[in-house]
């Protein structure tokens, strides 16, 4: 038998062969090219030879089963790959699970019980995602581990496609068209249980007999025939527009998946056309009606760009992109956080779970007790829901020291501060941590508005002070902004990437400016529709086009949550700051009217411009109208996504051409991760290159005309524009 360098083959005395794939070097299996051209050539040898009576496919990796295809070898494809080459590649790993699942028998002669198949068992033991669930789903049999770690899920839609191989075919034929339309365009994964129900898993069997439970199946079921290519084989709950039964689940199950994404994503206009074409024609055209569909979904330039940005360009940065060469990588052993409040708590969190001893310093002990609270509320409540041990949280609360005593920091590896946002507060626990530490530590604050060279005048090695800002709630927010001011080392850069790589978060790398990057943008965002409001148009009509658009919440509902008072407080210290200098933005009134004069001060006192009862749902404030009457004629919808889209779009060009944010690959991940920027575009300047930048001038001019020099877009994107060029181009040109 041939060697295979990504899987290897056992077959026992029965002649049951077992699979264990396990990707040289990959912490998890993914199909990548090795995988499918090894998978290709094996099924030919288990089609041809007869001493293979059966066959078990397992993992040999602790992490999961198998998660989906390695999207990078998309990215990988000839720019010049046309529609014909990727419909064709995506044939083959099709045209290989079919292999495997007919024995390469002919599907006519199965269906007419003229020959019959291999038996095929899955023995899946943990994440089995995307073309995991599609390799389990190709088995006659699925057999799932009781060890809590088994998920399926088709998440394919989340960037842009539907599932290439075979996934909207079997899920339909196996679960009905209802739990298919549901799995297929929503992309949430599922439980063990949740599958079993569904039918995509067959029996749950305890971890230890699980590959023993799936050979034993091959041995019981030695003619065994998938149930597709059986005679007589129906869609469970019915199928096609001749179907009494299906007609009201095709009608309710596409509004529910089209309404669930807001008509935002192609992918699940696809998704539909494809399990209702090929619930009515034979199986293997249904493969090829998929592929028709997956093929057309790559070839825009939706999908592309959030291949892109939510995996290519993500991956990267986690992998350390930006990080300085020849820095060794530093070892982070223990972390002092300085300031145990809302955001020291969670830093101190995210730390500790990393597996980082973490010294959190406070102005007393009871304060920083207070912030490791924090900790001790999220574990009681992932051990409730049974996502960890009390060993473990143990274990973990056991690596935060709470204390207010600076010599505790004596042997810190890295400083991360996070006290008051006042310079005076922020010199002086500088300088007594500079007074007790090592001479070789990084210390990076995390502040929001205060620029970090004027933090780093405090520190006597201001190449080793850097920034790194996290956004709130720590714990569950993905990004942090690094920021280096001018002359900050290579090592303070390295550390920092290598820390954000630890807590397993997102960096981009930006420049010192005001707001840095994402605040930059997500300010104008939230004046301009505070502004909105203040022109009397309907609060419930800003805040659902935004989610419309494909925001997480709208802009209204988002002020309420980072607090009218914090924006008020950065309002008035930019007014201070600037003097004579400061430019109004118009919604200063409205601010100081919210925090000072009517106590809304946001979300966290129950009150901004929705009112928040205990207990119950949100509400637009009742008495809002009063202060800014309705305007009789509301805009259309159309006109208020362009204005709230394009408010993020110029802001976002305008760091772009500044160089706060020095690549479209960061605007794009910082503005997805950082405030949730609509992820159907793959990001900003993504957003920019899919319009055009013809486009994108013209309609941001005219937007200035009616609203204001917001809108005037950056020269830089005119002669771009003029140019005929993109952005995502132009760096790739630099770059090389
Ligand atoms: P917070 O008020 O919740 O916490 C600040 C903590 O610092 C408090 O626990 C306070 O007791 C402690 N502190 C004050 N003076 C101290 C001293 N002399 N020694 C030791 N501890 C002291 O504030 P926060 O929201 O956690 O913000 C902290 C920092 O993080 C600020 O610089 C802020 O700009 C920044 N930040 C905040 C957010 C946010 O959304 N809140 C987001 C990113 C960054």
């Amino acid at each position: 038998m041939a060697d295979y360098k990504t899987f290897s083959i056992e077959t026992d005395a029965d002649g049951i062969a077992v699979m264990t794939i396990d990707l040289p070097g990959k912490s998890m299996n993914v199909w990548n090219g090795d995988l499918i051209d090894e998978f290709t050539a094996f099924m030919d040898e288990f089609a041809a030879n007869e001493d293979i009576k059966g066959l078990v496919v397992t993992s040999g990796k602790e992490s999961g089963f198998l998660a989906g295809a390695d999207l990078t070898m998309f990215g990988g494809m000839p720019k010049d790959a046309g529609p014909k080459d990727i419909y064709e590649a995506n044939l083959r790993l099709q045209n290989a699970l079919r292999r495997m699942e007919t024995a390469g028998q002919d599907p006519k002669a199965l269906m007419k019980g003229q020959a019959t198949a291999k038996p095929v068992a899955a023995a899946i033991n943990g994440l089995a995602l995307g073309g995991g669930m599609e390799l389990a789903l190709a088995c006659h049999q699925r057999f799932a581990s009781d060890n809590g770690k088994v998920q399926l899920g088709q998440p394919e839609v989340q960037v842009g496609l539907i599932p290439g191989a075979g996934g909207t075919q079997r899920t339909q034929r196996l679960a009905g068209v209802q739990k298919a339309i549901q799995d297929c365009s929503l992309g949430k994964p599922m439980k063990a249980e949740e599958a079993k129900a569904a039918g995509y898993i067959d029996e749950i069997v305890p971890h230890g007999e699980l590959v023993e439970s799936a050979k034993a199946w091959c041995r019981e079921n030695p003619k065994s025939v998938q149930r597709w290519d059986k005679k007589g084989f129906k869609i469970p709950g019915g199928a096609g527009a001749m179907d009494p039964r299906a007609v009201p689940v095709y009608a309710g199950a596409s509004a529910m998946a089209q309404g669930a994404t807001n008509h935002n994503y192609p992918a699940v206009r696809r998704i539909l056309s494809a399990i209702y074409e090929g619930a009515i024609v034979p199986f293997d055209t249904a493969l090829r009606i998929e592929s028709k569909y997956f093929t057309q979904c790559l070839m825009e330039p939706q999908a592309k760009n959030m291949i892109r940005t939510l995996f290519v360009n993500k991956g990267a940065a986690e992998k350390g992109m930006a990080r300085p060469e020849g820095v060794p990588k530093a070892e982070l052993r223990k972390v002092g956080v300085l300031g145990a409040g809302m955001m020291g708590a969670g830093i101190a969190y995210v730390t500790a779970r990393a597996g980082c001893e973490v010294v959190l310093l406070d102005r007393d002990v009871e304060a920083a007790e207070k912030g490791k609270g924090y900790s001790v509320k999220l574990n009681e409540k992932a051990i409730s829901r049974g996502k960890l041990s009390k060993e473990k949280s143990e274990e973990m609360l056991g690596r935060i020291q709470p204390t207010a005593d600076y010599n505790d920091l004596a042997d810190v590896d890295l400083i991360i501060e996070a006290v008051f946002e006042d310079p005076k507060v922020k010199k002086d626990v500088t300088e007594k941590t500079q007074a007790v530490i090592r001479d070789d530590v990084i210390f990076a604050s995390n502040t929001s508005t205060i620029p970090i060279k004027n933090l780093a005048k405090n520190f006597e090695r201001s190449k080793d002070f850097i920034g790194i800002h996290f956004f709130s709630p720590v714990d569950k927010m993905p990004l942090v902004e690094i920021i280096t001011p001018e002359g900050c080392g290579d090592k303070a850069l390295a550390t920092a990437l290598d820390y954000v790589q630890k807590i397993k978060k997102t960096p981009i790398v930006v420049a010192d400016a005001r707001g840095f990057y994402c605040n930059s943008v997500v300010v104008p965002y939230l004046n301009e529709a505070a502004l909105m409001v203040k022109e009397g148009i309907n609060p419930a009509l800003i805040d659902n086009c935004a989610v419309h658009m494909g925001m997480p919440v709208g802009p209204l509902a988002l002020m309420d949550e980072t607090s009218q008072e914090l924006g008020w407080s950065i309002a008035q210290s930019a007014m201070e700051e600037e003097g004579d200098d400061y430019t109004p933005n118009g919604v200063e009134d409205l601010l100081k009217l919210f925090v000072e004069d009517l106590g809304r001060k946001g979300r966290k006192v129950g009150k901004g411009f929705y009112d928040y009862p205990e207990g119950g749902k949100k509400e637009i404030w009742k008495g809002l109208s009063d202060h800014f009457p309705l305007q009789n004629d509301q805009p259309s919808a159309d006109e208020v996504k362009e204005r709230l889209m394009y408010v993020q779009l110029v802001a976002a060009a305008r760091m772009y051409a500044q160089d706060v944010v020095h690549d479209p690959q960061s605007a794009d991940l910082g503005a997805i991760f950082g405030w949730g920027f609509a992820p159907w575009t793959g990001g900003p300047m993504s957003h920019i290159d899919t319009i055009g930048l013809e486009e994108f001038v013209r309609t941001a001019d005219s937007l200035a005309q009616k609203h204001g020099e917001k809108f005037t877009p950056p020269q830089m994107f005119r002669d771009l524009a003029e140019k005929g060029q993109t952005l995502y181009g132009q760096a790739e040109k630099a770059a090389a």
